[in-house]
């Protein structure tokens, strides 16, 4: 034991071992300390040879770190575990630019200070011109908190049942409604609310009325829901969630809500998620009447959700740029992913990968066109690839449907198909 404890090597002595010297540029001296220190303690106590400390610190260091880019052949535009939206390449441009020190809050003509993110706001206003005045936070839950903290501290927000969702994880937003202090008035029926309903419960107590969008279920069969256009005329502020975030309607979603639509019925205020349909970062987006959206921004706890420069950055890259990867996966031709499709399928035969060009569907996912599904094309190969992918040198996520596993073009974006390639012929 003493012997064994005497040979285990020195931390100056591994430290010196030219082998560790690009971790110590790429991952700092800390980390590198950190490695060494648990490979001495597995040392010490006899379960790594002392011999072997080395080795056993330059394995820990070449674990990859933080998130791992993944491929997504899920067939599920906006995959909520796999990150929602990728960003466009002109967003990931834009977050590198802004990385450093900005002008993100100074004028530099004037050398003043200067409204932040006023760019970002301007790209918002031009693509929403219905919108009397823009302000961004940090997702659309802090857009509904800043808004029921603004305007139904002690009030009610009247909204439908039929409208009280669950976002994901536990999170239900009639909860986060009143966490802010607000009451909620529940009004008609899971299935059915007519605009009787919500005109009985207004009253002096009332802060606004919500409208939100079912995003992620479907209630179908006997149902009746209020447009915004009637809900409008009921003299109160109504405050529409669209949830994904389009901003003018598409035409191949002709049943997801959009902002511009919305305010043009009269919506007082909507909110968004940046990072569903809308393909750009996380973000809030707070969209509507310019007095309102003014307090909104000037409320103590709006300083609490506000956005940092590199999403201010790679929002107005998306606004402003090309077809976001999200987008581009919407509206990819058939013929042109069957294409895709069947030369990936050649490549993977010449590595002696069984595939097939199978007909599929997807999906939009991410709480956005829950009805919806999309005619695409996979990859089939065995089912049993689906966990070597899953924790191959680049991952892919695929799905399991039938004793297959399937890759989804859809999903898969053309920049990644060596990188599939590679991964799949892997598992042969
Ligand atoms: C996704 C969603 C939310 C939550 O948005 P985040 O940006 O994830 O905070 C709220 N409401 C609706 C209708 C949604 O679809």
């Amino acid at each position: 034991m003493t012997d064994a404890r005497r040979a285990v090597p020195g931390t100056d002595k591994v430290l010196a071992d030219p082998r560790l010297a690009p971790y110590l540029e790429t991952r700092g001296r800390d980390a590198v300390k950190r490695a060494i220190h648990a490979a001495q303690g597995r040392a010490r106590t006899g379960v790594l040879a002392p011999d072997d400390v080395v080795t056993a610190v330059l394995d820990d260091l070449a674990q990859p770190t933080g998130a791992r880019p993944v491929i997504n052949a899920t067939g599920v535009l906006v995959h909520t575990n796999l990150g929602r939206a990728p960003l466009s390449a002109a967003a990931v441009t834009a977050i590198q630019d802004a990385a450093g020190t900005t002008d993100v809050e100074l004028d530099l003509a004037t050398g003043k200070r200067a409204r932040r993110g006023r760019d970002t706001v301007a790209a918002l206003a031009d693509a929403v011109p219905d919108a009397g005045g823009v302000h961004v936070v940090n997702n659309n839950a802090a857009a509904l908190l800043l808004t029921a903290l603004t305007l139904a501290p002690g009030k009610e927000i009247v909204l439908s049942r039929g409208e009280l969702v669950e976002i994901g994880d536990g999170f239900r937003i009639p909860d986060l409604l009143t966490s802010a202090g607000a009451r909620l008035r529940e009004v008609g029926t899971t299935n059915r609310t007519t605009v009787a309903d919500y005109a009985g419960a207004i009253g002096p107590d009332t802060g606004f009325v919500l409208k939100i969008h079912p995003s992620n279920f479907l209630v179908t069969g006997f149902t009746a829901s209020v447009p915004t256009s009637e809900l409008a005329e009921l003299g109160v502020p109504l405050v529409v969630d669209i949830g994904s975030g389009l901003l003018r309607p598409h035409p191949l979603l002709p049943d997801e809500p959009d902002a511009a639509t919305a305010l043009r019925d009269g919506a007082t205020l909507v909110t968004a998620s940046g990072d569903k349909l809308l393909g750009g970062p996380q973000a809030g987006l707070l969209l509507g009447d310019a007095d309102l959206v003014e307090r909104l921004r000037r409320h103590p706890a709006a300083r609490a959700m506000r956005v940092d420069k590199l999403t201010l950055a790679a929002l107005e890259a998306t606004l402003r740029g090309p077809e976001p990867p999200v987008l581009a996966a919407l509206n990819a031709e058939l013929p042109a992913l069957e294409q895709r499709a069947q030369a990936l399928m050649d490549r993977l035969w010449e590595h002696g990968v069984p595939a097939a060009v199978v007909p599929s569907r997807a999906a939009v996912g991410g709480g956005g066109a829950p009805g919806v599904t999309l005619p695409s094309v996979a990859i089939a190969v065995p089912a049993h690839y689906a966990p070597l992918l899953r924790m191959g040198a680049i991952p892919v996520v695929g799905r399991v449907e039938q004793g297959r596993c399937l890759l989804d073009l859809r999903t898969i974006r053309s920049e990644q198909e060596d990188a599939l390639v590679a991964a799949v012929a892997a598992c042969a």
